[in-house]
């Protein structure tokens, strides 16, 4: 791979379609941002309309292609995996180069990155598996089968927080599957899918099976969203973004698997060991400075242990180290957009406005090196109540709101009054009180004693308003390929026209 954070500086970086880099047809570029500076760092290209018509009759041609659509199911896999060693061997240049884009820490982005390619090698693998089934039917010289065959093009649209992570999920078994894909990557964080097309490029694809298009949501995105020749949509962002692109392709009637926003509950019962269950709870909320669609923003914890647990979440919460995410030690970095770090200190605010007390953090940090980019403190709210907006609104940010609570009806109430169903937590010894939580919260993922564990191998995704689809898994297989129904006849005996022949 040739793009690197010194090469991508200062630089342009064009539009990735049919096989080729190309110029958008506007010459327009667009600046993006280092979030530990506030500054333009390099640009990407803006695509419009025709240019993102010019992505999908690309994917279109290479769906048809018969180097792509006859390709042996064996060397489909085969492909993949090799893309899986390039990400490998490319693992640490994709993480400065995604840490420098959109200030997460590198040390989370190069675990990211590593792990990657387990994810392609697993999904490489289900090339050879589009199993079909033979149904029995109720005539005799009758077959009846059901096979399973690529769907076409599909588009995709990726947030900034885990560009590639969150692609990989669903790039990798559209391909192995034998579908072409057209990308377009969040204007916050361009550069690392673009890194990929390369490498892409350099594991043997055929043009067009994999096409980048930049640019923004509004002009981009939209036109990719209401193109007819794309045959389903994969959404991973914003639930306000999801509904307009699940309206734009409903008109195409086409399905949608939406990964959206969540306001996930983390809940504590006084049996654990406290320090543990804070720990879980930080990591939960704070890392990736809150910026991750799973965060237990809203922490419910058990009156008898309240006061104890706060008073160690808020000691905790004081040794988080805020800082450049280039560095081993930091903790936390910046947030990704100038407009999030608005948009954090609004909902603090009007949290405070309802009456709730900020018990740690609640600003922006004050050191020196830190001055010009986009940080937040990690903040511990205190006197929260679930109906307060900063309680039901998706903040992105490392703010934790904390109520205690009496029973576990109580609890569980409250857990579940919230639009989103994402993911959830509980902290307890009690196995049978955790599985009663597992039953009842209206979350796509449990976690009991432990926050954040997520596997490429199990189906992931949301309830509600966070969400429908599944990433990850067989769930893979179904989601990224379509059933055709066969029927023959061999009894070579003619039929009376006018009679239904099979039931
Ligand atoms: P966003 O909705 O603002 O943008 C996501 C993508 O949609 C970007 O590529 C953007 O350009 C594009 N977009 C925006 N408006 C569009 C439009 N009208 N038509 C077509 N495309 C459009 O989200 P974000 O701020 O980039 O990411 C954060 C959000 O993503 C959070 O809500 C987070 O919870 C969610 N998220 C969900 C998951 C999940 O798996 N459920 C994972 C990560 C992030």
């Amino acid at each position: 791979m040739k793009t690197t954070v010194a090469s991508l500086e200062g630089s342009r970086q064009n539009l990735f379609i049919n096989g080729a880099f190309t110029a958008p047809r506007s010459g327009q570029y667009i600046d993006s941002f280092d979030p530990t500076t506030g500054r333009p760092w390099y640009q990407f290209a803006e695509a419009g309309a025709e240019d993102v018509g010019a992505a999908v009759d690309a994917a279109r041609s290479a769906f048809a292609n018969p180097a792509w659509r006859r390709m042996t199911q064996t060397d489909r896999g085969r492909l993949v995996r090799r893309l899986a060693e390039l990400v490998l061997d490319n693992a640490d240049a994709l993480a400065l180069i995604e840490t420098r884009d959109n200030g997460k820490l590198l040390k989370e982005m190069r675990a990211q990155m590593r792990a990657m390619p387990d994810s392609y090698t697993y999904f490489a693998g289900m090339a050879d598996k589009l199993l079909g089934d033979t149904i029995p039917v109720n005539k005799l010289d009758m077959l009846n089968f059901n096979v399973r065959e690529p769907i076409g093009v599909v588009g995709m649209i990726t947030p900034w927080n885990s560009p590639l992570m969150l692609l990989t999920g669903t790039l990798a078994p559209c391909l192995a599957l034998g579908n072409t894909v057209v990308v377009k990557p969040s204007e916050h964080a361009t550069a690392s899918t673009l890194a990929l097309a390369e490498l892409i490029m350099e594991a043997g694809f055929p043009a067009g099976v994999v096409n980048v298009v930049t640019g923004t949501g509004a002009v981009a995105g939209d036109a990719l969203t209401r193109h007819p020749g794309i045959a389903k949509f994969v959404f991973t962002g914003s639930t306000g973004t999801g509904r307009c692109i699940a309206a734009n392709a409903a008109q195409n009637l086409i399905p949608c698997s939406m990964e959206l926003g969540g306001k996930s509950p983390h809940v504590v019962f006084g049996d654990v060991d406290i320090e543990h269950a804070v720990n879980g709870v930080v990591s939960g909320v704070f890392a990736a400075a809150g910026q991750t669609c799973v965060a237990g923003s809203r922490c419910f914890v058990e009156a008898s242990v309240y006061e104890l647990f706060i008073e160690a979440l808020v000691e905790r919460t004081r040794r988080v180290r805020v800082g450049l995410p280039m560095l081993e030690d930091t903790d936390i970095g910046p947030l990704a957009l100038s407009a999030q770090l608005t948009k954090v200190e609004g909902y603090v605010a009007s949290g405070v406005r309802q009456g709730a007390r900020i018990a740690a953090g609640g600003k922006r940090p004050q050191a020196d090196e830190l001055a010009g980019g986009w940080y937040f403190e990690p903040t511990v709210m205190t006197r929260a109540e679930n109906g307060m907006e900063f309680m039901q609104e998706e903040l992105f940010g490392p703010i934790v709101g904390v109520i205690p609570f009496s029973s576990e009806d109580e609890m569980i109430r409250l857990a579940n009054d919230t639009r989103y169903g994402l993911a959830s937590g509980i902290w307890t010894r009690d196995i049978n009180r955790a599985l009663r939580f597992a039953r009842d919260v209206e979350a796509g993922t449990v976690w009991i004693n432990t926050y954040r564990a997520s596997s490429f191998m199990s189906a992931n995704g949301g309830f509600k308003e966070s969400g429908y689809g599944r990433r990850g898994g067989f769930d893979a297989m179904e989601e990224f390929s379509r059933l055709k129904n066969v029927v023959i006849d061999y009894s070579g005996a003619m039929q009376d026209p006018f009679v239904i022949r099979l039931r």
